[in-house]
């Protein structure tokens, strides 16, 4: 199956038999309602599909056959080594493989630092599935903490994701907050304000008040409501290999700024005509 990643937005709509008959959520850290997201796919696809709620991927699939100090290994090399370089790889340090355990077994625990390349990161979760579950019966989509990004080779370098799309569909709940950019005065009034000497925390709390609601921070209560979108995205691209939209206030919209993110999952009315009309006859073809 091919991946899309969320910058594409090519439009190649087709049908394909690819209705899963299981939807797995797999959560992650994050202040996401999933039993809120849960019902609502029940609401938008219900019919003979089954949704179900697991706990973090790695931890589910983490059976006593699998040698985490394997996985949390693997797990460092899915990060970006360097921004220039996408093949780059090098031996992790010990410190970073038990961060990375740590991070499996306390999913809770911040995640520090570093991008993930969001094409690896999915390859490795691919390999954790087990045999009986991996066909297109089911749509896997993991949500994670960890920031993604994917290498665009048309510009030569790494782009911060929300999502990456495949098997399994990877949503990225902090590249929900990182990678659409914030509206253009964010950063002209951070440089005032840093260049006036402002402590940090300050500037960062001087900047959400100055910009109230034109962003998703970290713990925002919207964020349960925009990721709906981004699972129907997910379940688009299972179905049709086509899980963007060019209408802006449809579900389906490729966001690159938080702005237009909010229009589309927010203000919107779920999906654009054309794309209801695509999954009645999704959720007719269940039937
Ligand atoms: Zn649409």
């Amino acid at each position: 199956m091919p991946t899309r990643s969320s910058r594409n937005d090519a439009d190649t709509t087709s049908l394909s038999p690819n209705i899963p008959d299981f939807i797995c959520v797999y959560k992650d850290s994050s202040t996401i309602d999933f039993i809120d997201l849960k019902r609502y796919l029940e609401n938008q696809i219900g019919g003979a599909v089954r949704i179900e709620l697991r706990r973090s991927f790695i931890s589910h699939h983490l059976g006593s056959d699998k040698d985490i100090d394997s996985i949390a290994e693997k797990l460092v090399n899915t990060k970006v080594f360097d921004v220039s370089d996408p093949e780059k790889i090098y031996d992790p340090f010990p410190v970073e493989i038990d961060h990375e355990k740590d991070l499996i077994f306390n999913p809770k625990k911040k995640v520090f630092g570093m991008l993930y390349n969001g094409f690896r990161l999915q390859k490795l979760l691919r390999e954790l599935l087990p045999t009986a579950e991996s066909s297109f019966k089911y749509l896997h989509v993991a949500f994670t903490s960890r920031p993604i990004a994917t290498w665009d080779f048309g510009d030569g370098r790494y782009h911060a994701r929300t999502s990456v799309y495949g098997f399994p569909s990877i949503i990225s709940s902090s590249g929900i907050v990182e990678a659409p950019a914030k509206p253009r005065e964010y950063y002209i009034i951070r440089k005032a304000l840093v260049a006036s000497g402002l402590a940090r925390e300050l500037v960062e709390e001087e900047l959400k008040s100055k910009l109230k609601g034109r962003f998703i921070d970290y713990n925002d209560e919207r964020m349960t409501d925009i990721v709906k979108g981004y699972i129907l995205q997910a379940f688009f691209y299972h179905t049709t290999y086509e899980p963007f939209c060019d209408d802006t206030n449809c579900r389906l919209f490729n966001a690159h700024w938080q702005e237009d993110m909010i229009r589309a999952q927010l203000k919107g009315n779920d999906l654009c005509e054309r794309h209801e009309g695509i999954l009645e006859k999704i959720t007719l073809k269940q039937k």
